[in-house]
């Protein structure tokens, strides 16, 4: 029988938020595949654990992608971790994961650090509804592409950023959604220099420019407003109007039932209503009357 990979998220700052389940899966693995065995070395260490260790990384997951599947094809069960957070979250692992899915092998995933839902939580924008955005293609026109698919976005978005790439980055988006549009830059998460600028997209752009940004970065911006369906509304609250208009309604009495009947505001449907009589479009004489409200 086949064994299980784990997926064990490691702390992004706070060597605290390592969980008690997190440390028994790095203790029981038969071997802990590590992103930068270095790095995860020191973690082993600060937890007082000793463990045969291969290195994982996303230039050899092809290589050594089929090495630990063998391994665990055989019944050895394997800690997966990267340098920071959750793996498989723009980190090594997505693929390994998809091979052991079609290999039938069993993948667990270990609930922890992962620096987009921290940062989204901490975000103050909308959380009901996101988009996980992970890091903008470097290439120009990939990026450009990108970021023209995401120009009408509704939903909060969210994207990770290297600290030297972040002002380029904020044009980029400032460029795309309009300056005034809300951002939070949410830095050096769990950690002692933990910050979050809420502020726009413009306004930060301008900052990063004067000022080296440093740390790490993950920028949550406010999706776009929903195009107002008002104008489409207030068009059905006229047509509604004027079919009551046709059946012998006087203009007062026939937007007020339209009004009434699609909950739009009675002024601003009389107000339209009244233009268009003026303009001649039905061919009615303008019935001049007061304001409604
Ligand atoms: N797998 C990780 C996770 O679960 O969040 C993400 C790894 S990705 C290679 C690294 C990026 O995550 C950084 O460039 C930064 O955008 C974000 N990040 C990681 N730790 C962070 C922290 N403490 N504060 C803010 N952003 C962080």
């Amino acid at each position: 029988m086949a064994g299980t990979l784990y997926l064990v998220p490691t702390p992004i700052g706070n060597l605290g938020d390592i969980s008690p389940r997190s440390i028994q899966a790095l203790e029981e693995a038969d071997f802990v595949a590590a992103e930068d065995t270095r790095v995860t070395l020191k973690l082993l260490s600060h937890l007082g654990l000793k463990k045969s260790m291969v290195s994982y990384h996303r230039h050899n997951t092809e290589k050594m992608g089929q090495a630990v599947l063998d391994r665990l094809l055989s019944g050895e069960s394997c800690a997966l971790v990267t340098d920071a957070g959750t793996p498989a979250i723009s980190d090594p692992g997505e693929e390994l994961v998809a091979q052991c899915a079609r290999q039938d092998i069993p993948v667990v995933a270990i609930p922890g650090p992962c620096a987009l839902v921290t940062a989204l939580a901490v975000s103050g924008q909308p959380t009901g509804r996101f988009t996980f955005e992970g890091f903008l293609p470097m290439n120009k026109k990939n990026r450009r592409a990108r970021l023209e698919a995401l120009r009408g976005e509704e939903r909060t978005m969210l994207f990770y950023e290297a600290p030297h790439k972040l002002p380029a980055t904020l044009s980029d988006l400032a460029e795309t959604f309009g300056a005034d549009r809300p951002v939070s830059l949410c830095r050096e998460l769990t950690k002692l220099h933990e910050e979050v600028r809420r502020t726009t997209l413009g306004e930060a752009a301008r900052w990063y420019q004067e000022n080296l940004p440093r740390g790490e970065f993950v920028l949550v911006v406010r999706g776009a407003q929903p195009a107002a369906p008002e104008e489409a509304i207030l068009e059905d609250g006229l047509e509604l109007a004027g079919r009551l208009r046709t059946e012998g309604l006087s203009l007062r009495d026939s937007v007020r039932r339209a009004a009434q009947e699609l909950g739009l505001s009675r002024n601003e449907l009389y107000r339209l209503a009244l233009e268009r009589e003026l303009q001649g479009e039905r061919g009615a004489a303008p019935v001049l009357e007061c304001g409604l409200e």
